[in-house]
């Protein structure tokens, strides 16, 4: 029995971790490991390769705030190391871990989502035959 599934957004399943074809089901089995496949409608998660697209995210936008935090502390106060390990280490910790799991089931369930997969050389007609 094949059953339908009505297309779902994904950014409404995939910063949750839901299945991006039934929205029920779970896409993680643990903090960033994918399951193999989704426990409500068998979703195969083969597809599922995001490479670093997670930290590429997390690198670009979610280090800025502790970037600032540690620059600021450094020009205002000329904070010494021990500062820094105990302020800006965990507070960059606590701005950079928690956004990967989000950003890592958004771009998964895109992935399912616009059906993006390597490319491959397409050819729609045999080679012509030389005479
Ligand atoms: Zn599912």
């Amino acid at each position: 029995m094949q059953m339908e599934w009505p297309p779902i957004p994904p950014t409404t399943t995939g910063p949750r971790g839901r299945c991006p074809r039934c929205g029920q089901g779970h896409i993680f089995n643990g903090f960033l490991k994918i399951r193999p496949e989704c426990e409500v409608c068998g979703l195969d998660y083969g597809f599922a390769d995001p490479a670093d697209g997670p930290a590429f995210f997390v690198i670009c936008f979610a280090c800025v705030p502790s970037v600032l935090l540690g620059v600021w502390l450094e020009v205002q106060y000329s904070a010494p190391l021990w500062v820094h390990l105990l302020v800006t280490g965990p507070f960059m910790l606590a701005t950079c871990i928690p956004p990967l799991r989000p950003l890592k089931g958004w771009l998964i369930a895109s992935q399912y989502f616009y059906k993006a997969e390597e490319g491959k050389l397409a050819r729609t007609s045999p080679a012509p035959k030389k005479v």
